[in-house]
């Protein structure tokens, strides 16, 4: 039941556009996503593009496309619009310096003035064994150069000379900052341990610590659901709402995305030297496909109930809740990934199957649908991504250019013997006088003549597999060869004869 006093809940994907969309960003999004439609709530889409310096102008559409691409999309967002419209933080810029100023005017903020080098001046000069790196806070402010230290006639004359400053948060020292995370439970820090957070930086830009309160309250965001590593950072948060004389939303804090083996958090080094995407391009690229992204991220720390079944996006937000998430960092596990991709094309209709094949284009999907139709009928339990249906199926289509120009050596060696040529080129012979060329007919024969030639039937079987592929592995024999139609599958066996019976029978042919 909603309880119609409560305020509508909203939530908020918040990225910064660096680059490309990360799948911890996607798994981000996607709790927040499922939040919102669980609670019949709105889902926000904020660009957090302050850092100009770390910007790229494509990462925005990146972002976009991507979360699209999952089935995400956002109700406010820059694209979208929304009544707290401006949602790119680089044109809320006015909005920070009201805060901000307001800090500074009710005694929670400052200006400083200090220079990198007198910064790290002040951290040799209070450098100890026991805090060997001190921080610019409470207990070195009053050495500084800034408006809590410095007359206030000096600071005038600074400010209007327009001199370089910061504007710094004021953090007092010997208290506790404690609150309730919806994922951890309890958490609380020392404010001896945060320091005089910059809140406006030298350029004029706000920090993200002060632009995102500032847009969490002016866009109503109800609950902040964010990765681990936003924990620490919190306390910080927590002070400005304070000081601004607003009400903090609910935190939430999703576990860590760990290398697979669980030694530390998922990097670019390891995932690249591991082959392991980590974007959702490279997801993409590597031809999963977005249902299987998203059950497999979703399960990156949530437990919906069920590890295996295949669930909708629907299905998940109806499921979800922040109590069945896990505080515990979580394993990347790509085979997971790549099993839930191959369950999820399981799922699909024989014309779904080609649609999500089509993309990877190949022999054309649509001039010969008939033709793919009977292909995927017979491959889709076997296939472990669509775009394996243009790349390693074609020789499954009757025409003379698909025919097998090599053999595999391996299967070669193991399957092809001394009888194979004459078995096969009776194979084909008898596969010639069949009335009706179907799996029934052309299973029967051969076993007939296995028996007629005192053999087994394997010994028929994969000498056959191989003229007709070209490799040991594939579907059933005889389905495969009805695709194939009588007229392919008998010059395949000949042309395989042709070119392995005579090499085979003389071992030492030079090449
Ligand atoms: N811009 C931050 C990021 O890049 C947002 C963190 C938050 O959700 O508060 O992840």
């Amino acid at each position: 039941m909603m309880d119609y006093h409560a305020p509508r809940v909203r939530v908020r994907f918040a990225p910064s556009p660096t680059g490309a969309l990360h799948l911890g960003g996607l798994r981000t999004a996607l709790f927040n996503y499922f939040f919102a439609r669980k609670h019949e709530g709105v889902f926000v889409l904020r660009i957090e593009d302050t850092d100009q310096a770390r910007f790229t102008p494509e990462a925005e559409e990146n972002i976009l496309s991507g979360l699209l691409w999952a089935g995400v999309e956002p109700d406010e967002g820059p694209e979208q619009g929304g009544r707290y419209k401006p949602y790119r933080q680089s044109e809320r810029l006015l909005l920070y310096a009201v805060y901000a100023q307001r800090l500074v005017d009710q005694g929670h903020a400052y200006y400083a003035f200090d220079t990198p080098e007198e910064i790290e001046a002040m951290r040799k000069r209070f450098a100890t064994k026991e805090n060997p790196s001190p921080k610019y806070d409470a207990s070195t402010r009053g050495e500084m150069a800034n408006s809590l230290a410095l007359p206030s006639a000096e600071v005038c004359r600074r400010l209007d000379r327009g001199d370089e400053h910061v504007i710094r948060m004021k953090v007092e020292p010997g208290e506790r900052i404690a609150f309730e995370d919806c994922i951890r439970g309890p958490v609380s820090f020392a404010s001896e341990d945060i320091d005089d957070q910059v809140l406006i930086k030298s350029d004029g830009m706000p920090t993200y610590h002060l632009a995102h309160v500032v847009d969490d309250r002016t866009m109503w965001i109800t609950h902040v659901i964010r990765g681990e590593e936003w924990l620490s950072s919190t306390p910080k948060h927590l002070l400005l709402y304070r000081y601004l004389g607003w009400e903090a939303p609910e935190m939430a804090h999703m576990p860590l995305i760990m290398n697979p083996g669980g030694k530390g958090k998922l990097s670019k080094r390891h995932a690249q030297a591991n082959g392991l995407p980590v974007t959702v391009e490279q997801c993409r690229a590597a031809g999963y496909e977005p249902e299987a992204v998203v059950n497999f991220l979703a399960r990156l720390g949530w437990n919906p109930g069920d590890d295996e079944a295949l669930l909708s996006l629907d299905d998940m937000a109806e499921r979800f809740s922040l109590d069945r998430v896990g505080g515990g960092g979580v394993q990347f596990d790509v085979d997971k990934l790549g099993w839930f991709n191959q369950q999820f094309l399981r799922t699909l209709s024989v014309g779904g199957l080609l649609g999500r094949a089509a993309k990877w284009g190949g022999t054309d999907f649509y001039t010969r649908k008939e033709h793919w139709e009977r292909i995927i009928a017979l491959m889709q339990s076997r296939v472990a991504f669509a775009r394996d249906l243009p790349e390693t199926c074609t020789y499954l289509f009757p025409d003379p250019e698909f025919d097998p120009d090599t053999y595999d050596e391996q299967s070669v060696k193991k399957r092809w013997a001394s009888d194979s040529a004459d078995l096969l080129s009776a194979y084909a012979d008898r596969l010639g006088e069949l009335q009706d060329f179907d799996a029934e007919q052309t299973e029967t024969t051969l076993r007939a003549l296995a028996e007629d030639r005192g053999v087994g039937a394997a010994r028929i079987i994969h000498p056959v597999r191989l003229a007709l592929s070209g490799v040991s592995g594939g579907p059933s024999l005889f389905a495969m060869m009805g695709v194939l139609g009588r007229e392919a599958c008998a010059r395949r066996i000949r042309k395989a004869v042709d070119a392995l019976g005579l090499r085979l029978l003389t071992p030492d042919f030079p090449e």
